[in-house]
């Protein structure tokens, strides 16, 4: 198959596009580098069966050729990149992902939407199944990812129920692992740097809300799943091991044994206070459940992140201040 990866060059995306490739397909990488890294695709230089294109998906997207499947991953991700670009996260959301359906109605592929656990918002009910509609603020800082997302589910099923196009939609639960970017905002990336370089650990609120951690390659692997499944209505990808803020930070301090310690920050707005994904319709459909557990994933993303320190690339991280 001929495949596009929008966002190649992101965290998700460089890995999706590594697994597209050792399954034997030819990739056509998207990105335009406002989020991603080439560092995250440089490995695949040489490969005849990628190509990089830099573009934004906001606007037309024009491929020549046969076009079988699209990844479309473009966004930015991480609350600090969102609440920095909130006109770019909604154009991305929106005109993005009506420009990857046209492509895709175009060339009659399959298309395969990243959307998330956002669209849950706060959520009321805990875990959250797929048929749970969310809480969700429109209006507050966060909203511009939520919405965005939700718009981009809404038009996803719109196109395949009025044009026939064949699409999936995959809500990625939190993902950590190598290639998230050392100053990337979000809460493992953070803890860990901050640790490595001894300086304390940011912990917003009273550290009580959770989340559930999902190792990068899990989550891989449940996006191939899910994109060759006959599954047209969203599936949670995400692992269901919820930890609090304050758990996940002592994990990591006692894994790291740096010795710094824990520094309270206001919580941000609309910090949903619990979030742990209902896998079993991704079990039943798609036969995929986790097998990293957190111990092995933070050792792995560790030793990602100590070696970029050992190379110098590793300063304080962004925190969040609404
Ligand atoms: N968080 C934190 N310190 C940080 C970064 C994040 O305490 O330096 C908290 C944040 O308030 C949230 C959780 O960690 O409750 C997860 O935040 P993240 O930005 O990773 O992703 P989210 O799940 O909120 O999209």
């Amino acid at each position: 198959m001929r495949i596009l990866v929008t966002g190649a060059a992101g965290f998700l995306g460089s890995h999706l596009t590594d697994r597209i490739l050792a399954e034997g397909h030819s990739v056509i990488g998207m990105d335009n580098l406002i989020t991603g890294s080439l560092d995250n695709i440089q490995h695949l230089d040489g490969e005849s069966r990628f190509e990089f294109v830099e573009h934004d998906v906001t606007r037309y997207i024009d491929l020549e050729g046969q076009l079988d499947g699209i990844f479309h991953f473009a966004s930015p991700a991480s609350p600090v990149d969102y609440l920095e670009l909130p006109i770019q996260t909604l154009k991305v959301g929106a005109l993005g992902t009506h420009n990857a359906l046209g492509l895709a109605k175009e060339k009659s592929a399959r298309i395969l939407l990243a959307s998330t656990s956002e669209v849950y918002g706060d959520p009321l009910v805990h875990p959250q199944p797929e048929s749970y509609w969310g809480n969700v603020n429109p209006i507050g800082p966060r909203g511009v990812y939520d919405e965005a997302k939700r718009f981009a589910e809404a038009i996803t099923m719109a196109y395949q129920r009025f044009h026939g196009v064949d699409t999936r939609i995959v809500r990625i639960f939190n993902t950590y692992g190598p290639r998230m970017r050392p100053n990337d905002g979000r809460v493992v990336s953070n803890f860990i740097v901050q640790s490595l370089l001894g300086e304390p650990i940011t912990v917003y609120g009273d550290g009580s809300q959770s989340r559930s951690f999902c190792f990068v390659s899990d989550l891989i692997d449940g996006i191939w799943r899910l994109f060759q499944s006959d599954q047209l209505t969203p599936v949670n990808i995400g692992n269901p091991g919820e930890y609090t803020i304050l758990q996940l930070a002592e994990i990591i301090l006692s894994t790291i044994e740096s010795g710094t310690e824990i520094r309270r920050l206001p919580l941000p707005t609309d910090d949903p206070k619990v979030r742990r994904p209902e896998i079993g319709l991704a079990r039943s459909v798609l036969g995929w459940e986790p097998k990293v557990d957190l111990e092995e994933g933070l050792e792995r993303t560790i030793a990602y992140f100590a070696e970029l320190q050992s190379r110098g690339l590793l300063a304080s991280p962004p925190v969040l201040t609404d």
